[in-house]
Formats: C-alpha cells, structure tokens, sequence
C-alpha cells in the first residue's frame, strides 16, 4: 500500500509534467492560479460595473439606473443574461489562447476558477438546473481533440454541484472564423448553426450556457435560441473573456 501515490505526490507528478510556469512570461505561477504569475495575473482586467444589464458589457462614465446597451437594443438576444470575468487581453488572452488552440487543457482550472468568481458575482447557484457548453462543430472537434467550452463547462458544474449536459447542442454547420466580421454578419454567420439534441432532458431547466470568449455575444445568442425554442425556461451565459 505504501506505494500508492497520496494526493501530494500527484500534485508534483503533475508539476513535473507540467511546471508551474506563468504562461505569460514564464516566471514562477503565482498562488492564485497555477500558471499565471502574481505579476501577470494582477493585470487581468476584471470587468466591473457599471455594465450593460443584459450583455454585461462595461460602459465608461457613471450609470445611476439599470440600462441595456446599445448592441443589444439593436441586434435583440435570446439570452436572459450574460457575464463575462475579464477582457481579452494580456495574459488571460494568452492563456485563452493556448487552452483553445495548443492543446492548453491544463490551463482549464485556472480559467474556471476566474470563471466561478465572476458567476458568484452576478449569478445564483440556486438560480441553475444545468450547465451546458458552446459545442463545437464534429470536424472542428476531430482536428482540436477536444471541446474547450465542454472542459470549462464541467469544471463550473463540479464546482457548483450542478450536472454538465455536454451534448444538449450539436453544431450543425461549420461557421467561418467571426474575426473580421460586423456584429450583424456575425449574427447572420451564426444563424441556425446549433441544433437542439433530446431536448426532453431540459425541457423547463433553467441552463447555464458556457463559451471560453464572448466578443459581440452573436454565437451565444443563437445557441440560446436553439435552446429556448426546444423548451429551455431559461439562459444565462458565462464565459471567461469578453473581446
Ligand atoms: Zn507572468
Ligand atoms: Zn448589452
């Protein structure tokens, strides 16, 4: 038995795999995240309010009232509700980026932790039957080997004791990349891309829907519709960076 690895030797095999290095610039991880420096990490740009009520996207200046922005009167949402915990920015920008597209998956604890401290923030636990990710395209996933909104969304489900319903959406069209495109042709390069897949499973649930970045919010919306159409009650969407 004296074999058997405890918790602790765990932990170091897996620094050894994988060193507590910031991802950033390479210093010593800090004690808050296991691969971000103190540094680097108290320059995370939290989003804060005065926010949109809706979107939660921060405005400059001081907003006595509750108020929606202009984006959202414009182009409508069919989320109830949206967060996100910080910019896209420097280091979390990095780290996004490497968890997304270079195999990063060990950075998923650290970017759900900044997650779950936004959600504590803005959200109810009580508030939530279920947590559902942003699902990728069945090719896209193939390349990548992994969903990076599904690692994020059962990380937040363990953590608030919910259950994670990974496959609640399916992709079904490969979308072009939205990085150059307006609000409003994102939201028509989006539209219908999501499937609802058994939707008697969350029929009346309110959901949590999860995506790593939300930039005009075209993608979460229409995954939300998708939902709400098969008989979700409600959504509110979290994700780590806001574009
Ligand atoms: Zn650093
Ligand atoms: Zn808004």
């Amino acid at each position: 038995m004296k074999f058997l690895p405890t918790s602790t030797t765990w932990g170091s095999l897996l620094e050894l795999l994988y060193p507590r290095q910031c991802v950033e610039c390479g210093a010593e991880a800090g004690a808050e995240f296991r691969y971000l420096c103190w540094d680097c990490a108290s320059h995370i740009h939290v989003l804060q309010a005065p926010m949109c009520s809706l979107c939660g996207e921060p405005v400059e200046g001081r907003v006595d009232d509750a108020f929606v922005c202009h984006l959202c009167l414009d182009v409508g949402r069919h989320f109830d509700c949206a967060r996100s915990a910080a910019r896209f920015d420097g280091g979390l920008r990095t780290a996004v980026l490497a968890f997304k597209y270079n195999s990063g998956t060990w950075l998923a604890g650290d970017l759900a932790g900044l997650m779950n401290s936004c959600f504590d923030t803005h959200f109810d636990a009580s508030a939530v039957d279920l947590v559902v990710p942003v699902p990728l395209h069945p090719t896209r996933q193939r390349e990548r080997g992994y969903n990076q909104a599904q690692l994020l969304a059962r990380d937040i489900a363990r953590r608030l004791g919910k259950r994670c319903l990974s496959d609640a959406l399916a992709r079904t069209r490969q979308t072009e990349t939205q990085t150059h495109l307006t609000a409003s042709a994102r939201a028509s390069n989006v539209r219908n891309a999501f499937a609802a897949v058994r939707p008697a499973r969350y029929q009346g649930k309110r959901l949590l829907l999860i995506d790593d970045v939300m930039t005009t919010g075209a993608t979460v919306s229409e995954a939300s519709r998708a939902l709400k159409e098969a008989g979700a009650a409600s959504v509110i969407v979290l994700t780590v960076a806001r574009g």
